[in-house]
């Protein structure tokens, strides 16, 4: 090929290559999604004050990197994030228990980033109560949070959200598949090897799809929450979700990242970066399942009219297509928006228009599928009731609008 040709090809290839945009809240270096080292935390118990306090992180899902007694019955616990630079979403997971019972004053700190979450407590693994605002000091100098816990010889879990590890997962995702005629596929590997599973319900024969998607961001577990509200509503007795599912298939994705999850990631993925930014170059093993699954069914005539994405931020708040955009369902979102007002009367979603040069899941669904695609953001803190009931109006909304 003579230099010329090569050059202008070049040019060519790179002007017309995808322009990828980091959003505002991402550190640098977010959109390049190949491999990054993470340092794995070492899984240990911290015997302290001569064994008569311990601290364990020695269960999937925990992150706690070192310990330090500062005091009597006082304890700085830090916390580093798997690698940097890194979304501030400062996870942290661990059990504390004494030879006898004792009130101790706990400090977490997370040098160069800042508190996020507030600690949840467990003395199960599974019904938790945040600690009380009332108790929490937050350092406004150095961002750390110290707050007081009562424990026993019994093991008392703390963690920045309720523990929803990988396992869980699967088995929810198993019960619902089994509770609702669902056919589970495995679409591909993660990076470390565990499944990447989608589970199809309703009309199996329908060309007319809804995907539901989530976890791609470790922490956040009200998204999850979320998640399941809304595909119980969606596989519930109601006779609307009864003729929903006679006319629509369902196909859910409620785990994309469960090496991140089980580690207590941040926000990375076993390949040490932020999947929800590889929709454009699919680098990593959990996106590329998800899009070589979905791209053959387009080929067959299939249309992915909607999708949600479920994630997790400081309050309630959907990114939106605009009215113009031209999808399978152009104009679906503000009448979706609308009904979910009438559904419960007060609430007001906060929305935000999708930035669509982020290279995150919806770009993929827009540019490829032409999908009408909302990111479904749930607060940190938002009371669990609220997730629910909000989730079953979405979900009913959803129904409502497709009949
Ligand atoms: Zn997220």
């Amino acid at each position: 090929m003579n230099r010329f040709l090569f050059c202008l090809l070049a040019l060519l290839t790179v002007s017309c290559g995808p322009t990828l945009k980091e959003t505002d809240y991402d550190p640098a270096g977010a959109t390049e999604t190949q491999d990054r080292p993470i340092s794995y935390e070492v899984k240990r118990t911290f015997r302290m004050d001569k064994g008569r306090v311990s601290f364990s992180n020695e269960y999937s899902g925990a992150r706690l990197s070192a310990v330090e007694q500062t005091g009597p019955d006082a304890y700085t616990l830090t916390i580093l994030p798997e690698n940097e630079p890194i979304n501030k979403s400062a996870w942290y997971g661990f059990q504390v228990w004494g030879t006898s019972p004792r009130q101790l004053k706990l400090t977490l700190s997370y040098p160069g980033y800042k508190h996020r979450y507030v600690p949840k407590l467990s003395t199960d693994g599974s019904q938790w109560s945040p600690v009380a605002a009332s108790d929490l000091v937050l350092d406004t100098t150095t961002f750390s949070l110290t707050f007081p816990v009562s424990i026993t010889e019994k093991p008392l879990w703390v963690s920045a959200q309720e523990r929803f590890p990988s396992d869980s997962v699967y088995a929810w995702e198993e019960r619902i598949g089994r509770e609702h005629e669902g056919v589970k596929l495995c679409l591909g590997y993660s990076h470390l090897g565990k499944p990447i599973n989608l589970t199809n319900f309703g009309n199996l024969g329908s060309s007319n799809w809804i995907v539901v998607m989530g976890r791609q961001h470790p922490p956040e577990v009200t998204g999850y929450l979320a998640t399941q509200a809304f595909m119980e509503t969606v596989l519930g007795e109601s006779e609307l979700a009864k003729s929903f599912r006679e006319k629509f298939r369902i196909v859910m994705i409620p785990m994309l990242n469960p090496d991140g999850i089980d580690l207590g990631h941040w926000r990375q993925s076993g390949g040490g970066v932020d999947l929800n930014r590889d929709w454009a170059n699919f680098h990593q093993p959990e996106t590329r399942a998800v899009r070589d699954y979905l791209i053959n069914t387009v080929a067959e005539g299939i249309s992915v009219d909607v999708a949600i994405d479920f994630h997790s931020t400081d309050s309630d708040m959907y990114y939106v297509f605009t009215d113009d955009m031209q999808t399978h369902r152009q104009g679906f979102t503000s009448l979706w928006l609308n009904r979910i007002r009438a559904i419960i009367p007060g609430y007001e979603p906060d929305t935000e228009a999708t930035d669509m040069a982020s290279p995150s899941a919806k770009y993929f669904f827009f540019n490829e599928l032409r999908t009408e695609f909302i990111t479904y953001e749930v607060g940190d803190e938002t009371p669990r009731e609220e997730v629910t009931q909000r989730a079953e109006a979405a979900a009913i909304a959803m129904m409502e609008l497709m009949q």
